[in-house]
């Protein structure tokens, strides 16, 4: 048996968790537990695989946990059951991140401005148009931070009346995958789950399309997605969904401690451990 990674935990550690379904491949334990220690703080971050979500809540309150991250299939689900939501996470749909302020669970969304703060640490995004493919969690919270940033998105996904009801609230340009070969754009985005890992051999787009533009895979499993690789052989800027897990993460943290995040030593853990 390997030697467990122990530190000292007493009457007052705070906890944090991840709740979800599956959970057991999530990195953010990793990445909590790695920036906690590295701040020096008395907090400690584990995952739980939560089916009862109603009643995970209550326990959540109930044990006074400090904060939550709340992945698939809970994001939208878990609004309901909290006392007060954030404005932009309730125009976005999904909360990914909750607070307990005194006994008072609040909800948030790291995701899109992780996503913002991924893309324009390579690009200005003011005027440009951006493909966003998908219509699921991601690509909402995706979507509205392109709005909100000045970009134009266009929505394409595999079910078309999904594309055209994340579109009709944004106001922006919809329609299905193939559409893209009659588009002119800046910037693409998978938002979709297509090239994750066990299925790294797909991608979502044929790679002629892939020229002088941006392309960002919020994907993450494997580091380097099949999309990732052909977009750098094609000679185009990348950004990949690492650059994302770890903003909206370091955004999370925030939340939860009030402490500045260390971020590259976030990345480096996550990336030594997807390598
Ligand atoms: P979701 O709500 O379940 O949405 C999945 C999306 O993928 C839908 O638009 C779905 O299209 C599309 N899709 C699934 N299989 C497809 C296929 N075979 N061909 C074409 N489209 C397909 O999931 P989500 O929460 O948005 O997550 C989407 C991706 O974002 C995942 O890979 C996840 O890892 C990634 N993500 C990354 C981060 C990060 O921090 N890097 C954070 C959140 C999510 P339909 O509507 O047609 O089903």
């Amino acid at each position: 048996m390997k030697p467990m990674n122990c530190r000292k935990i007493t009457a007052s550690t705070q906890l944090c968790a991840i709740i979800g379904n599956p959970i057991g491949h999530s990195l953010s334990p990793l990445v909590h537990n790695a920036a906690f220690r590295h701040l020096g703080l008395d907090y400690v971050f584990v995952a739980f695989r939560v089916d009862r979500l109603q009643e995970a809540v209550r326990g959540i309150a109930a044990l006074g946990l400090k904060g939550i991250s709340v992945t698939i299939p809970h994001k939208v689900e878990v609004m309901a059951c909290l006392d007060e939501i954030e404005p932009v996470a309730r125009r976005i749909g999904a909360v990914n991140t909750i607070v307990n302020r005194d006994g008072k669970l609040v909800g948030y969304n790291t995701d899109w401005n992780g996503a913002m703060r991924a893309l324009q640490d390579k690009i200005e995004l003011q005027g440009k148009t951006a493909v966003v493919l998908g219509a699921g969690g991601a690509a909402r919270a995706i979507a509205f931070g392109l709005k909100e940033k000045g970009a134009e998105p266009v929505i394409l996904n595999r079910t078309v009346s999904k594309a055209e009801e994340l579109a009709s609230g944004l106001t922006c340009r919809f329609g299905g995958l193939e559409l893209i070969d009659k588009l002119s754009f800046d910037l693409v985005i998978n938002a979709t789950s297509v090239g994750m890992s066990p299925d790294a051999d797909r991608t979502p787009l044929n790679r002629t399309v892939l020229k002088n533009v941006l392309v960002f895979d919020t994907v993450y499993n494997p580091l380097k997605t099949r999309l990732i690789r052909e977009a750098e052989e094609n000679g185009c800027a990348t950004v990949t969904g690492l650059e994302m897990f770890v903003n909206q993460a370091a955004l999370q943290f925030e939340l939860w401690t009030g402490q500045t995040a260390p971020l590259d030593i976030m990345k480096q853990v996550t990336a030594r451990e997807l390598a």
